[in-house]
């Protein structure tokens, strides 16, 4: 019998399979996401609910309008006050819904209404952890590798992540890209014909309207060295109402467009967010995850097992979980790097290699993404080597 390892979630604890018989949903895959709950706001007209406009303009912003949805634990108002001067709350009404009004240890809750954990200065903690400043040879550019770049397009987001690792930009309207920025980032690109990769990025690049965005793309397009755009959004999370039709048809303009997005948690993967990533697949965006593992929201292995088999049912390829970065005031949500290396051992052979992201460091001043695996190499000698396999059986290799 296949040794079971620690961990790793039973049959019975893994999402709803698809009915065997009797009758079948229209769209059975589909018929597994429900729809956001609409909460407080169970009055709004759907044409209002499904408005990206709308949505973004209700945002919750102040600590009275938090204490209409949820009830407010005194820690989190005192968290409400006082990190504002730090980082803003921004949460928008799709993403508020999801929130346990009861329960503060909600998934949801913790990645969206400030705690006291993030007046905590750790020692390790950084104001730009990854070093993205050291590497901007214009304001807007992060040039790292050689083929690549990061291009900040806005500090905007629908919902002000509690976890961000930019926090020192997002939220923040001083430091927003201005249109001269914008073009001083676009003319470097230009000139520098080892770029072949840009990830647009933020902020939230979906917060810019459809025209701009448009314009942004058709520019990096008529680069002849610019092959590949990623759109790094998380508004499939958080407003997954910002993506509608006319978004879709101007995207299919710009292919290849690769769309790397952030769901952190099973219970963000509803009905809403199922069709905005149907959308964008049928536009013929390539769709990625990109999950943070954050204390008390999902490091556990049957979660991210959850989560990741919603995401591929959504038609999400898992690909990256990255162990939370030393990012200022974030420290509460750090885990043992164990805990990911746990979470690897439960997925890895276990369930399709297509639900197995790469679980990554993003190294401290700039040392880019360093895998961390579990090890399934038990020793190796001369040609010889012995692995491990998931089940714990031990297999030895000749190399010629
Ligand atoms: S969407 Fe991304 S950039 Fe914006 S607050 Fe969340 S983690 Fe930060």
């Amino acid at each position: 019998m296949m040794e079971r390892m620690e961990g790793i979630p039973e049959r019975h604890d893994l999402p709803e399979p698809l009915p065997a018989g009797g009758p079948r949903p229209a769209d059975p895959v589909r018929a597994r996401f429900p729809p956001g709950p609409r909460a407080a706001w169970s009055r709004v007209p759907d044409a209002q609910w499904n408005d990206w406009h709308w949505q973004q303009r209700e945002r919750i912003t102040t600590l009275a309008q938090l204490e209409k949805v949820i009830h407010v634990t005194e820690e989190e108002r005192r968290a409400c006050v006082e990190t504002d001067a730090v980082f803003h709350m921004g949460i928008t009404p799709y993403y508020a819904a999801l929130m346990d009004p009861e329960d503060p240890t909600c998934p949801v809750r913790l990645q969206s209404v400030p705690t006291m954990g993030e007046l905590f200065a750790s020692p390790a903690d950084r104001e730009d952890p990854l070093a993205e400043e050291r590497d901007m040879p214009v304001r807007c550019i992060t040039h790292r590798y050689p083929d690549r770049v990061l291009f900040y397009t806005t500090h905007n987001c629908p919902v002000y992540c509690r976890h961000c690792t930019r926090k020192r930009k997002v939220a923040d309207p001083t430091s927003a890209a201005a249109r001269q920025q914008i073009e001083e980032a676009l003319d470097y690109i230009a000139r520098h014909g080892e770029i072949r990769d840009v990830v647009i990025s933020g902020g939230d690049p979906l917060s810019l309207s459809d025209d701009r965005l448009d314009d942004i793309l058709g520019r990096l397009r008529a680069i002849p060295h610019v092959e590949i755009f990623r759109l790094g959004t998380r508004n499939l999370v958080t407003l997954p109402q910002r993506i509608t039709p006319a978004l879709c048809a101007m995207l299919r303009k710009h292919h290849p467009v690769f769309v790397n997005t952030h769901f952190n948690h099973p219970r963000e993967c509803t009905a809403e967010a199922f069709e905005a990533a149907r959308m964008l697949a049928d536009a013929g965006c390539v769709l990625g995850n990109q999950m943070v593992l954050l204390k008390g929201v999902n490091d556990d292995p049957r979660t991210v097992l959850e989560l990741n088999h919603k995401l591929l049912l959504m038609r999400v390829r898992p690909y990256y979980i990255y162990q939370c970065d030393l990012a200022k005031g974030i420290s509460h949500f750090r885990t043992p790097i164990e805990s990911g290396r746990k979470i690897m051992r439960a997925l890895r052979g276990h369930t399709s290699g297509l639900a197995v992201p790469h679980f990554v460091v993003d190294a401290p001043d700039g040392g880019g993404k360093i895998p961390v695996n579990p090890d399934y190499v038990v020793r190796h000698q001369g040609k010889t080597w012995v692995f491990r396999n998931y089940a714990g059986k031990e297999y030895t290799y000749y190399e010629p």
